[in-house]
């Protein structure tokens, strides 16, 4: 059985075979999820952070508080799943969305944790802001191929990460750097063994070479 690495995913039990795994908590309520599995299984790094879907404009500066609590509490957890949505109705707008995620990367910068990052519509926005976060390790979930990876994403330390739906895209993984690539199964934790499948397939890899190197990059970015 294969120890397939998965760099984004939400709370939910292990499928047989899932390898080492971020499993992202998108709110306060959610953050307690994926506690309890990481406390369960030393394949999880949680990651805490409030999803721009789940940003409240009046909570969001008190949940910080909270959430540096459980960054605490777990010396090897990452932030996030945070980012900008220009996707979504409803929800707060960019300049408070712009605010929250500059709390949350200024939080990985000072306690040295990797960050996860959400991105609807507003790539450009976002790689001006990582800009100004050179030193942040950070996975770029649900890479769509919106910008030019070695110009317009300068750090080495930002991961690209594609799933199922990315991969419809014909020649997205080939456009990542190998150094770069990971893969995520998102909301779906049992499409994990059809995507490395498909991924190696389309990079002519075999499944345990590609397991291996996402596992190297997701290492590369955790805390230490
Ligand atoms: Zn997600």
């Amino acid at each position: 059985m294969m120890n397939l690495p998965d760099a984004h995913t939400h709370p939910a039990p292990a499928i047989p075979g899932a390898g080492p795994r971020f499993i992202c908590g998108t709110c306060p309520a959610d953050w307690e999820q994926a506690a309890l599995l990481a406390e369960g299984d030393e394949n999880v790094t949680p990651f805490f952070g409030i999803h721009p879907w789940r940003l409240n404009p009046d909570t969001w500066q008190e949940e910080m508080r909270l959430l540096e609590s459980f960054l605490r509490r777990f010396p090897r957890a990452g932030i996030g799943e945070t980012g900008l949505d220009k996707c979504r109705r409803g929800i707060p707008g960019l300049p408070v969305q712009k605010e929250a995620l500059k709390q949350h990367l200024e939080l990985a910068v000072r306690l040295d944790r990797p960050a996860t990052l959400h991105c609807c519509r507003a790539w450009g926005t976002l790689a001006g802001i990582l800009a100004e976060f050179p030193a942040l390790k950070a996975v770029l979930h649900g890479w769509t191929g919106a910008l030019n990876p070695a110009a317009q994403l300068p750090s080495g330390n930002w991961l690209l990460s594609v799933g199922l739906r990315e991969m419809e895209r014909p020649g997205i993984l080939s456009s990542i750097p190998r150094q770069r690539l990971a893969l995520e199964s998102d909301e779906h934790p049992e499409a994990l063994p059809e995507l490395y499948r498909r991924a190696a397939q389309a990079l002519s890899m075999k499944e345990e070479e590609l397991a291996a190197l996402v596992a190297d990059n997701m290492e590369k970015v955790s805390a230490r």
